[in-house]
């Protein structure tokens, strides 16, 4: 991965550049910022430009030489990954990252945007949230004990550290500290927030922002190349700046002229209190598979919120197509702070209780009632 493969960032990767070519390289650098934005390509663009023998002019590496054929091929000897990962039933003991090397590379190998639901759903364990356990310290401290084999460095690429248990990090917290001589932790975080304060304080914190939307619509038209322009535009504009939520949007916009619809549907019915028609509203809900049931009580929360933000009159921080604008100029004065948040928490709820396997058609009637009193 070449700086130049990384669409956007300008700004870090010449902030980056400049600490490799000064010579003042941190013992340990955290890359942060949203999901879906390209931070973890950074890092691997970041680990070859420390490795690469022959940088170019431009401030890249070259791409050609032993260090970089070997980072492109994954297979460089001096480079360690360290991810999430998941304790599958047939496993005696917690695993490390090593014992899920050959799904990982084939996950991360051609991708720029990281998912960690991809990831996830690469595990055969269902629900599965993958975490870095204890045992991954040992495995580590192992590894940097050996000398390095091609580059000068020796480098960590950590993938959400932020996945990482209390006793993991203090077992780990010693290698930041005092670090190996020549070892460098690169590490890329989602949500900074959630890695323990020990870990954070004594990392170089490197911010990167969301993506601007006309680098969202032109990857979309190239994954996508059906895609219209304007349609594109239309899913990076309700992204924020996320190429994973961009991807998601896409994946679910044959579904969100029938969501606008059921949506319409219940606001309509329980303003005017039709409790038959509700509950064949209900019912026609229910027979939707789960996923897609919650599907819809994220979309619910979606245009709650965003009529909300309508209401306060505030119509550029909105993120509503067309179709969902025009019932929206007329429904958002029923949303205010009396009644937003119990409509987020209902319909939060309820999504919980499908994903639980609840009886949908029992749960959809309930948030339909709510509706009604909220309504009022
Ligand atoms: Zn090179």
């Amino acid at each position: 991965m070449k700086f130049s493969d990384i669409p956007s960032h300008e700004e870090v990767k010449s902030a980056l550049r400049n600490m490799v070519n000064s010579g003042q390289i941190p013992h340990a650098i955290l890359l942060e910022g949203p999901a879906g934005i390209g931070k973890f390509a950074m890092a691997r663009a970041l680990a070859q430009y420390i490795q690469c023998t022959d940088r170019d002019a431009n401030g890249d590496s070259c791409g050609k030489c032993k260090s970089c054929l070997l980072h492109q091929s994954l297979n460089h000897i001096d480079v360690t990954y360290v991810f999430p990962v998941v304790k599958l039933d047939s496993m005696k003991s917690a695993p490390v990252s090593d014992d899920f090397l050959a799904e990982w590379n084939d996950f991360f190998k051609s991708k720029v945007y990281l998912d960690i639901n991809a990831w996830s759903a690469t595990f055969s364990k269902k629900n599965a949230q993958p975490v870095t356990y204890v045992t991954e310290s040992a495995s580590l401290i192992h590894k940097l004990a050996f000398t390095t084999h091609i580059s000068s460095q020796r480098i960590v690429l950590w993938w959400l550290p932020e996945r990482m248990n209390e006793e993991a990090a203090n077992k780990l917290l010693k290698l930041i500290e005092e670090p190996y001589e020549n070892t460098i932790f690169i590490m890329v975080s989602d949500s900074p927030q959630e890695i323990l304060p020990t870990i954070y304080s004594r990392v170089q914190r490197i911010n990167m922002k969301r993506l601007p939307d006309d680098i969202i619509t032109d990857n979309l038209m190239t994954s996508h190349p059906e895609l219209s322009r304007q349609n594109a535009m239309a899913l990076a504009h309700i992204s924020n700046g996320s190429m994973i939520a961009a991807e998601r949007h896409f994946e679910w916009s044959g579904e969100s002229t029938e969501f606008l619809d059921l949506f319409m549907q219940l606001m309509r019915l329980a303003y005017q209190r039709k409790i038959k028609e509700l509950r064949s509203w209900a019912n026609n809900l229910a027979d939707m598979n789960r996923d897609k049931q919650m599907r819809f009580y994220d979309y619910t929360m979606h245009m709650i919120r965003e009529n909300f933000i309508l209401n306060y009159h505030v119509p550029e921080l909105t993120y509503l197509n067309s179709a969902e604008s025009n019932f929206s100029v007329k429904f958002s004065p029923y949303i205010n702070e009396r009644n937003v948040e119990r409509l987020m928490t209902v319909f939060n709820n309820a999504k919980t209780d499908i994903s639980g396997n609840g009886n949908s058609k029992i749960i959809n009637l309930d948030v339909a009632i709510k509706v009604i009193l909220l309504l009022k």
